[in-house]
C-alpha cells in the first residue's frame, strides 16, 4: 500500500521512508504541507497519509482539514506526527480530522501497528465501497438482461422529459413487447425463454445511441426513450424492428423467427407539462394497434 509521509525535516523524512519500505509500504514523500495537497489532489492518490503537524506553507492541521473538506467518498487515513502530546493538542489533531496520533520521537514498534490499523481500516473501507456500489447496481437494473429496471427507466425518462423541455427538443417514448413470446415459453421453456430476453436486449442496446435509454418494463415488454434532436420519426425503432425480425435466433440449437411490436408517443418540449401516466398509457394504446394490425410493426400515436 501506497504511503504518503509529509514532514519537512529531512532526517525524519529519510528515517521513516526507509522504515516503512522495510513494512511493506510503498513511500511516497512530500517536504511540506503544500506538496503533500498536490500529491492527494492527484488521481488515484495514496490514501495512508503521515502527517507531520508543523511544517511550512500549509500545516498538518490545515491539510487534515482540507481533506476532511475535499474527500468524502474514498477518504484517506490520516496519521498526524508531532512533539506536542498535550491533551488538548491531541484534541486540535483529532478534531481537524486526523484518525490517529503519534507523538514524537516515536517508538518504531508502536507506529508499524498504529500504520497496520490504518491499512486494515482502509482495506475495509474499499470492500465497503465496492459492495455499495454492487447493491447500487442491483437496485437499479434487472438481473435477467442486465438493462435497467422499471424504476430506474422510468426515474431517466422522468429526467429526459425535463431536460426535453428545458431544449425544446423532442422524445421518442416507446413500448416494445415481443410477438407471441408466452408460445416460446409454453413450447421451450423458460430457459429458452430467458435466452431470447437477453438476446434481444443485446440486438436492441446495438441499435441505440449512448445517450438513448432502455430498461426491461415488463415480463416481456421494454421501454425505450430516444433523443430526437433533429426530427421525429419513425426509423430509430424502425431499426429496433428490424434488428429482431432480420435473423431467427439461434438458441440452444433451435432457430427461432422473432419480432416485436412497438407503440410510440411523441413528447415535444415546448409543453408546458407533462403526465407520465398519459405518455405511457398513449404509447400502450399504439402498441396495442400494434399487436391489432398485423404485429411485427412500428405505430406512432396520433
Ligand atoms: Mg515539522
Amino acid at each position: 500500500m501506497r504511503l504518503l509521509i509529509a514532514d519537512d525535516d529531512k532526517t525524519s523524512r529519510t528515517m521513516l521512508e526507509a522504515i516503512s519500505r522495510v513494512w511493506g509500504f510503498e513511500p511516497i514523500l512530500a517536504e511540506d504541507g503544500e506538496i503533500a495537497q498536490e500529491i492527494l489532489k492527484q488521481d488515484n492518490p495514496p490514501r495512508l497519509v503521515l502527517l507531520d503537524w508543523e511544517m511550512p506553507k500549509l500545516d498538518g492541521i490545515a491539510l487534515c482539514k482540507w481533506v476532511r473538506e475535499t474527500q468524502s467518498r474514498n477518504p484517506a487515513y490520516i496519521i498526524l506526527l508531532t512533539g506536542r502530546h498535550e491533551t488538548r493538542d491531541i484534541v486540535t489533531g483529532l478534531n481537524a480530522g486526523a484518525n490517529d496520533f503519534v507523538t514524537k520521537p516515536f517508538d518504531n514498534a508502536e507506529l508499524q501497528a498504529r500504520l497496520r490499523v490504518g491499512r486494515r481500516m482502509l482495506e475495509l473501507q474499499t470492500e465497503v465501497l465496492e459492495i455499495h456500489g454492487q447493491l447500487q447496481f442491483q437496485a437499479s437494473h434487472d438481473p435477467l438482461t442486465g438493462l435497467l429496471n422499471r424504476g430506474a427507466v422510468l426515474e431517466n425518462l422522468e429526467k429526459e422529459l425535463a431536460r426535453s423541455q428545458r431544449d425544446k427538443s423532442t422524445l421518442g417514448i416507446a413500448l416494445c413487447d415481443i410477438d407471441h413470446f408466452k408460445g416460446i415459453n409454453d413450447n421451450h421453456g423458460h430457459l429458452v425463454g430467458d435466452d431470447v430476453l437477453r438476446e434481444l436486449s443485446r440486438r436492441v442496446v446495438g441499435t441505440l445511441r449512448p445517450y438513448d435509454h432502455i430498461g426491461r418494463y415488463g415480463g416481456e415488454e421494454f421501454l425505450v426513450v430516444v433523443n430526437e434532436q433533429d426530427h421525429w420519426g419513425p426509423e430509430p425503432f424502425e431499426r429496433i424492428r428490424t434488428v429482431v425480425s432480420d435473423s431467427p435466433f439461434q438458441l440452444d440449437g433451435l432457430s427461432l423467427p422473432l419480432s416485436v411490436s412497438i407503440g410510440v408517443t411523441r413528447f415535444s418540449g415546448t409543453a408546458n407539462a407533462w403526465d407520465l401516466n398519459e405518455l405511457l398509457n398513449t404509447a400502450d394504446m399504439a402498441l396495442y394497434d400494434a399487436k391489432k394490425n398485423g404485429r411485427n410493426q412500428v405505430v406512432l400515436a396520433a
